[in-house]
């Protein structure tokens, strides 16, 4: 199989001439970028070009008059899947997703192969509808083809839980190799998940099946009775499956051979991470184990590869949002940072970050992070991993670090008054130097950094812009609905002491209509449940933001040392999209709901 998808001269025919998306001169930039960071030469367009990625795919499938599908795992019907062979999908990229009728839709990252289409045909006497598709999301789905994996997709999530709940088999916990029964003796005559498989391939099945719920985080957890195994999708816990305890042994020591974790000691709490490789697919996992009362607790966070890969564009930012962030990005010095609670993407943001200043700058800047522990390896990125067992923590890794020659600076998180001194002072000698701090909301920082002991004339010479995030779930659009809104939650609304002032910034933004109670005619969105989304009514996530940037009057405030309140109140006023108008925006724009942005951005 080619990895390339399009001639070069053609993709510049469609692009720069005939959808005119970027002009030749941005053109042969990516060209160049595309050979120096070794990527896809689509994929360096879509980057500079500033539009997504997805978006020149559909563009490409339109110019060649192929359908373009962002393939999700859900979309994979599994009698479509049946129909051609695992072998055969995978060498030639490709995945049978639905079948109407005669038809057969396909999803391949060359959709414009005429003999691997006519081939497919003849193999499976159906009429083949190429749709193109992003590589990752062919390669992703094709785990489905894992028959195990496919019986546990069948049942629904919440079906799983309850149905392998079984007395316990006989025998003592801690046999390692003893099989368990976790099946449901649902009568397909196949081998149940769990039923008679060993420690190291229930560990692979757990795997693979984060893979494709893509969950974030997997949880053993043991209690006396059971050990409960739970993922965490789109932000929040789904029980996936109750295993007897005697699976807990074998489990966690498989994990910690996994993880180079010490398998004799179960007292005290150990990190480690592994690389897994599912058929093809790769991905990293940070490993913790924490003894509780009934054995070790292990949480395994998946750090997708793709999620490296994030574009700025994908991050779900308002256009006035995504100017004021590119042009703080491309300053020569300053200080960046990114604020919000564990799980709030801000890993993702920053890293799509550095992607954008390496883009937009070339080869003639250094990038050099520090990070505990590194989340996804970046290409020409120098990366440092703390030790702190060994006294390198963020503080001596940064001193050391500037004896390097960086031009821009990424560091983890700012956890103490030294870690930001050296921080503020490599942005005053002409660095830019972007990290995360725990604050509510962006404005928040500035009072934190002071406290920390910052003296106020150096934060105001040298923050720049502070981003505060969350991620809400986003409505499946599958089953998207409008509705209007009903009394109470327009009375909860009108009842915030910012209301008149969000609600006018979202008029001025087009978000909501002109007439004298906006309210009354704006309408909300729910997903009600189908297919795609499981029941659920949501599907992925989507960031909600709030840029603070720091202008002169801002500095002014700073050196004054004014109180947090009044530095968040001039903010406002001055037009900042806070974090609750942008989740507002997003709801009217039917992206999230109300609830999820008073779940997250509260
Ligand atoms: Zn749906």
């Amino acid at each position: 199989m080619s990895n390339v998808l399009v001639a070069e001269e053609e993709l510049k025919a469609l692009l720069v001439g005939e959808l005119g998306l970027v002009d030749e001169a941005e053109f042969e930039r990516a060209r160049l970028m595309a050979t120096r960071l070794k990527m896809p030469l689509e994929r360096a367009v879509a980057e500079r070009g500033r539009f997504p990625f997805a978006f020149l795919l559909e563009q490409l499938a339109q110019a060649w008059g192929v359908g373009f599908i962002d393939l999700k795992v859900s979309d994979v019907h599994l009698e479509a899947l049946k129909t051609i062979r695992d072998e055969y999908a995978k060498s030639h990229v490709v995945v049978p997703f639905e079948q109407a009728g005669r038809q057969l839709k396909v999803a391949m990252v060359n959709p414009r192969d005429r003999v691997l289409i006519k081939d497919m045909e003849q193999m499976t006497r159906l009429e083949v509808v190429p749709f193109l598709a992003p590589e990752g999301t062919i390669r992703r789905a094709q785990l489905l083809y894992k028959g195990n994996l496919r019986e546990l997709l069948e049942r629904s999530t919440v079906q799983a839980s309850t149905e392998v709940k079984r007395p316990l088999a006989a025998g003592g916990p801690g046999q390692p190799g003893k099989q368990w029964t976790a099946g449901t003796g649902g009568g397909t005559g196949r081998s149940q998940w769990g039923a008679g498989t060993d420690a190291s391939e229930m560990v692979t099945q757990l795997l693979e099946y984060a893979v494709v719920t893509r969950a974030s985080d997997i949880h053993l957890e043991p209690y006396e009775a059971e050990m409960v195994i739970r993922y965490r999708i789109d932000g929040v816990l789904h029980e996936v499956l109750s295993l007897p305890p005697t699976a807990q042994a074998p489990v966690t020591a498989r994990i910690k051979i996994l993880s180079a974790m010490r398998i004799d000691e179960h007292r005290i709490a150990q990190d480690g991470r592994f690389e897994a490789d599912l058929s093809g697919f790769k991905i990293d996992l940070r490993v913790s184990a924490v003894p509780t009362q009934w054995g070790e607790k292990i949480v395994m966070r998946v750090l997708s590869r793709e999620a490296a890969s994030a574009d700025l564009d994908d991050l779900g930012l308002a256009a006035s949002d995504h100017e004021i962030l590119l042009r703080n990005l491309m300053r020569p010095h300053g200080m960046i940072l990114v604020t919000g609670p564990t799980g709030a993407g801000k890993s993702t943001s920053l890293y799509a970050m550095l992607r954008r200043i390496s883009v937009e700058r070339q080869s003639g800047v250094n990038i050099s992070t520090v990070e505990d522990p590194i989340e996804y390896t970046m290409p020409r990125v120098n990366q440092i991993p703390l030790n702190v067992a060994a006294g390198f923590d963020f503080a001596s890794a940064l001193r050391a670090l500037l004896r390097q020659d960086p031009d821009v600076i990424m560091v983890g998180e700012i956890r103490d008054r030294e870690t930001v001194e050296i921080g503020v002072r490599a942005a005053l000698v002409g660095r830019l130097f972007l990290s995360t701090l725990h604050t509510n909301d962006a404005t928040a920082a500035v009072p934190r950094l002071l406290d920390m002991g910052v003296e106020p004339f150096l934060l105001a010479s040298t923050l720049v812009l502070v981003v505060a995030q969350r991620l809400a779930r986003r409505i499946c659009v599958g089953c998207r609905e409008s509705e209007s809104l009903d009394e109470a939650t327009m009375k909860l609304l009108r009842a915030r002491p910012d209301y008149e002032h969000t609600i006018e910034l979202l008029r001025q933004q087009g978000v909501l209509g002109a007439g004298p109670d906006p309210l009354a005619e704006a309408r909300t969105f729910r997903g009600k449940g189908c297919e795609q989304c499981r029941g659920g009514g949501f599907r992925g996530r989507v960031g909600i933001f709030e840029l603070f940037e720091i202008n002169d009057q801002m500095r002014q405030r700073i050196m004054e040392r004014q109180d947090g309140g009044s530095i968040r109140a001039a903010a406002a006023a001055a037009g900042m999209r806070t974090m609750f108008g942008d989740g507002l925006a997003k709801v009217f724009l039917g992206e999230t709901t109300l609830a999820e942005v008073y779940r997250v951005a509260m």
